[in-house]
């Protein structure tokens, strides 16, 4: 295809088309890129900081409009979409504010004259993203290497130029030099391509595991730095002790959030016998309530998901599932057409032998796996691929941190709360799930060069 198109998955309207970069398009901003780091890595540290100081005021002054296009462009409610974007803002001033300490030289006490650790700009760092929150995962890798002295280049999904070239207005609108934040619009198939180029020195993937898998094998050919923050099937396990009202509305709220398209949603609800029927009822209530609809209209609290064969493909895991013999407790029925709505479903009696155990479910599908204790549902939660966030419901608070800490193999686990991304903390998960960290100083320095220096 020679353009990406930007169609409302609310109406499955084409309403806008952008040219594809071509070969030539794309050497172009990778020239300017690499021109403008040689400049850029020589901005001392305080000025970079304050330059993202800059870019949290401009994304703070254009959040409607950035919130407009998000949602036009994949469907999360307007709300949602706002408060996606002022969290862009906090992020944008997290660094501005904490950049110079976390590059600061680290001192080593030796036997020598003076020996210590700086932090240098690796060059351009290559982000390819995901549609699903389109401003905060490209922001989260670009505000860090962008501190840290690199250039950026942002490959993002294809269903979302819109996004993509907004976001590359925020950095000419708040003064950066131009080509130091760049957005390429071409398909994954030309990743690769991009990555062979010995001036990009770094590459970052926010998606599913097989593009991660992809994305890696590239880089390792090219000897590339990675991180990947791949795909997730978040275990909330909610245990014998648990408050459960509390655990129902988390579990459900998480869930529904973004149209259960995020990859630390509770995807996998894992429920001690002794609360399973209470707590079935207590998500079939929440999901019952759910208000369907016009993604930019106030009222709607569940929009469509991002695409109609996203949308297709979510109900075959569904009714593959039910083949199986999950039960259903509600949805499940696919509207199909041009839009890509699907309703708030429910599925119980989950077990091993069901693609609902061991896929992950991207969209408003509550899985509900029964366990028989709590020891069962700890060895539920790690029977997956997956190893990215994690949840323990329980009001042993000291049991519940030994659980999250000990016992979950993943690289977040909270007690009583939703996983959610912070920038004061690292984020990102193990096995299928990627590594490497974004977010908080280990984020930052994922695409420095740690170099040593020793004076005798
Ligand atoms: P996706 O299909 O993997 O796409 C993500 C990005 O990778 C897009 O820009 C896509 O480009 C590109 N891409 C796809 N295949 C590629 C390949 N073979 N080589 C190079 N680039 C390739 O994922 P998605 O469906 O957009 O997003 C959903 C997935 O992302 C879920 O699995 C979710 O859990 C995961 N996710 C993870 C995190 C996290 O932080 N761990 C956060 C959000 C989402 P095109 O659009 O041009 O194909």
């Amino acid at each position: 295809m020679n353009t990406q198109q930007s169609i409302n998955p609310a109406t499955g309207e084409l309403f806008q088309e952008y040219p594809v970069h071509d070969a030539q398009a794309v050497e172009n901003a990778i020239t300017r890129a690499h021109a403008c780091f040689g400049t850029w890595r020589r901005v001392p540290v305080t000025e970079r900081a304050q330059a993202l100081a800059a870019v949290a005021q401009i994304i703070l002054k254009n959040k409607e409009s950035y919130a407009r296009t998000i949602t036009l462009e994949m469907g999360k409610p307007f709300k949602e979409a706002i408060a996606e974007v002022e969290k862009c803002a906090s992020a944008a001033k997290y660094f501005a504010e904490n950049s110079v300490a976390f590059l600061a030289d680290q001192h080593v006490k030796t036997e020598y004259r003076k020996s210590y650790v700086t932090f240098q700009p690796l060059g351009i760092v290559l982000g390819v993203m995901p549609w699903n929150f389109p401003f905060w995962q490209a922001l989260r890798f670009i505000l860090p290497s962008l501190a840290a002295g690199n250039a950026c280049l942002l490959k993002h999904a294809s269903n979302v130029p819109g996004c993509a070239l907004a976001i590359e207005s925020i950095f000419k609108e708040a003064g950066l030099p131009d080509g130091v934040f760049q957005s390429l619009l071409i398909p994954g198939s030309r990743v690769e391509s991009v990555i062979a180029d010995a001036r990009i020195r770094a590459v970052t993937l926010t998606g599913s595991t097989p593009a991660g898998k992809s994305v890696a094998a590239a880089a390792g050919n090219h000897l590339k730095k990675t991180v990947l923050e791949l795909g997730g099937s978040d275990p909330y396990l909610i245990l014998s002790d648990a408050d459960i009202d509390h655990a129902i509305k988390t579990c459900g709220a998480s869930r529904l959030n973004n149209c259960g398209q995020s990859c630390v949603s509770a995807k996998r609800l894992i429920v001690v016998e002794r609360h399973k029927a209470r707590f079935e009822q207590g998500i079939v209530d929440i999901f019952g309530k759910a208000a369907m609809g016009d993604p930019l209209d106030g009222k709607t609290t569940l929009g469509p998901m991002s695409r109609a064969d996203l949308r297709d493909e979510l109900h075959d895991q569904v009714a593959r599932s039910v083949k199986a013999d999950a039960k259903l407790l509600l949805g499940g029925k696919n509207p199909g057409g041009k839009s890509a709505f699907y309703p708030p479903t429910i599925l119980t009696d989950v077990t091993k032998s069901m693609p609902a155990y061991s896929e992950e479910l991207f969209g408003p599908v509550a899985v509900i796996i029964p366990a028989k204790d709590d020891e069962d549902a700890i060895a539920i939660a790690n029977d997956s691929e997956f190893g990215l966030g994690g949840a323990v419901f329980t009001t042993d608070l000291e049991r519940g941190e030994t659980i999250a800490r000990e016992r979950i193999e993943s690289g977040l686990c909270f007690v009583n709360m939703m996983v959610r991304s912070d920038p004061r903390l690292p984020f990102g998960g193990i096995k299928n799930s990627g590594y490497g960290r974004e977010l908080a100083a280990f984020g930052l320095h994922e695409f420095v060069n740690v170099k040593t220096i020793i004076v005798a």
